[in-house]
């Protein structure tokens, strides 16, 4: 097995016993970088040097017996909405074409603390608006299975990183699907945390009552090492949540009660992914779990709710890109001229849209139509969750509705892409954390199984999914 191949786990296994160094792990990656990210583009830039220098000093501490943890030596990727020291960081837009970040995010300042080595900033739809890469203004990202098709998205270069072994793992943001969409589509597996489990300090806000960062990984093991990580309450985010895990240990999938969801399995849904979802359904009862049906009445309304509630948060998150306090400025003849050639040329079509849906919604005469109303609706999906979770411990169903599909499939027309969303963002709209487990393959195109647990249970899902995977090698 080649080292950039090896799981977070087994490589820090072999670090600690001095069986590789972190250079030579390293450079194993940075070597698949240069053979495939010409084909793939994942990265927007590799940290080469920087990685190399983290490396040397990581193989110091193990020498000494004294690494950080269990990440030290590590190689990360970074989706580009996370802001690092000294590091350019773009969110895919022009408008941020040279903004060189002036802090560390909360994450990166742990994974640094951690001793991990960030090997480079990967690609997205701008500003985590999309669900394929196709949105970013520096070019599409290739999904690794099949080049013709996308990786999934936004956290798109993420997901084609991990899942080509450009790196051992790598963190992305979700706020509507965009961990699980990409790690469903390059089979590898995303987790999404509770909102507000992991610092949103230092991402770069798309909406902020729904953004979430969390780990992109080969095996959900590794998830739960970098999640360990990264959790926990910062005071630089008033939303973050201190939440103690545990009690994960004992769970078994052996008394798991799971709901299906019967929305999740109506029209739409490709059957050939159905088939594969079912299967895994099958290996949890197999398991010994109780599988019982559930309904979520209003998750038929959760694809209209998000799609006025998102906009009306973007159309003010964006505000802050005027073309004078960051990145890239145009010309104009008078301030305000400055401001309207700035973002008409810095943004792409993607955000304008929803800045200008979003100021419609929001304004006098219409915010009482679209936006209140759409708040009203939030609560119903979580109270639909709630009533779920009285009654089972576990929701699984699929991430998405269909395999990858084809470069530009879908890109000239925004509801078919906001369709293929249909299944990832009621969760976001009642915080809950969930997981793209990978299922299997159609085609040579991988399937992602949705697992979704209430607010808190992000160390038992982790667990459960585990058993699952187990399950699935030892089959
Ligand atoms: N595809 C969804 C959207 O475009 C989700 C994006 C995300 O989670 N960042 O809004």
């Amino acid at each position: 097995m080649k080292l950039n191949e090896l799981t977070i786990k087994e490589a820090s296994e072999k670090l600690k016993s001095g069986e590789i160094t972190s250079q030579e792990l390293t450079q194993a990656c940075l070597d698949e970088i240069e053979h495939k990210d010409k084909d793939i583009h994942a990265f927007l830039l590799v940290l080469k040097d920087e990685a190399i220098k983290s490396a040397k000093e990581s193989d110091e501490r193990y020498r000494n017996n004294q690494p950080l943890s269990q990440i030290d030596g590590i190689p990360v990727a970074i989706k580009d909405n996370m802001c690092m020291l000294d590091t350019k960081t773009t969110a895919g837009s022009k408008i941020l074409e040279n903004f060189v970040a002036p802090y560390d995010a909360t994450v990166i300042s742990k994974l640094k603390s951690a001793g991990a080595v960030i090997i480079g900033k990967t690609n997205l739809d701008e500003f985590a608006m999309g669900s394929s890469t196709e949105n970013s203004a520096y070019g599409v990202t290739r999904n690794p299975h099949d080049l013709d098709r996308v990786p999934g998205g936004s956290s798109g270069g993420s997901a084609a990183a991990v899942a080509a072994n450009m790196c051992i793992a790598a963190l992305g943001s979700d706020t509507g699907g965009s961990i699980r969409q990409p790690a469903s589509f390059c089979g590898i597996t995303g987790f999404k945390p509770t909102y507000g489990a992991v610092s949103r300090y230092g991402l770069m806000a798309m909406a902020s009552s729904l953004d979430q960062i969390g780990p992109m990984t080969k095996t959900a093991e590794d998830a739960e090492i970098l999640f360990d990580l990264i959790k926990g309450y910062d005071e630089k985010d008033s939303t973050s949540l201190s939440f103690q895990t545990g009690g994960a240990q004992d769970l078994e999938s052996r008394n798991l009660k799971i709901g299906i969801p019967r929305e999740y399995f109506a029209e739409g849904l490709d059957s050939e992914v159905k088939k594969v979802i079912e299967a895994a359904i099958g290996k949890f009862k197999a398991m010994g779990a109780e599988i019982i049906d559930i309904e979520l009445p209003n998750a038929k309304y959760a694809l209209s709710c998000y799609y006025i509630i998102v906009p009306v948060e973007v159309a003010s998150n964006m505000g802050r890109y005027d073309g004078i306090k960051y990145g890239f400025s145009a010309e104009g003849d008078n301030l305000l001229e400055k401001y309207i050639n700035s973002r008409s040329e810095g943004l792409g079509a993607e955000v304008k849209r929803r800045i200008i849906l979003g100021t419609y919604t929001s304004s006098a005469g219409y915010i009482d139509q679209y936006y209140n109303q759409a708040q009203k609706v939030r609560a119903l999906v979580k109270q639909d969750f709630e009533e779920a979770f009285s009654k089972v411990d576990l929701i699984l169903g699929p991430v998405m509705p269909t395999t990858a599909f084809k470069i530009g499939e879908k890109s000239d027309d925004p509801l078919k892409m906001y369709l293929s969303d249909i299944y990832t963002i009621s969760v976001n709209l009642a915080g809950l954390p969930a997981m793209s487990v990978p299922a299997g393959n159609i085609d040579g195109l991988p399937v992602g199984l949705h697992l979704i647990g209430p607010q808190l249970s992000d160390s038992k899902i982790l667990k459960i999914a585990q058993e699952f995977e187990n399950n699935v090698l030892s089959s």
